[in-house]
């Protein structure tokens, strides 16, 4: 038998990306924007994807991530290869920019 052809090889779930985010990124919103320093932490100019751990920059440069996804308090970023490989299993809601910006001035 052709076993070989068979399986869910689209993404393993043992995958080294994967450390437990869902504690905390499991069903959260996400809005996709430039990536911005947290007003929070005035000292980061960098963050890292949760998942692959790119590194999003302030500053310009190739190896830098210059936009990605964020949670609303611009805490956890996420890059969009691992946002594609990973919302079916976190079920990320995307919601638009302004809106997440409306929320916070409320
Ligand atoms: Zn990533």
């Amino acid at each position: 038998m052709a076993d070989w052809c068979g399986g869910d090889d689209m993404r393993d779930d043992n995958d080294w990306r994967l450390v437990g985010q869902e504690k905390w990124l499991k069903g959260v919103e996400l809005v996709y924007r430039k990536y911005r320093q947290n007003p929070k932490n005035p000292d980061w100019d960098h963050d890292h994807c949760e998942f692959c751990n790119m590194k999003f920059f302030l500053k310009a440069g190739p190896d830098y991530l210059k936009e990605g996804y964020t949670t609303l308090d611009d805490y956890h970023w996420i890059c969009s290869r691992c946002f594609e490989d990973f919302k079916d299993l976190f079920e990320w809601t995307v919601v638009p920019a302004e809106k997440s910006e409306k929320e916070k001035q409320d």
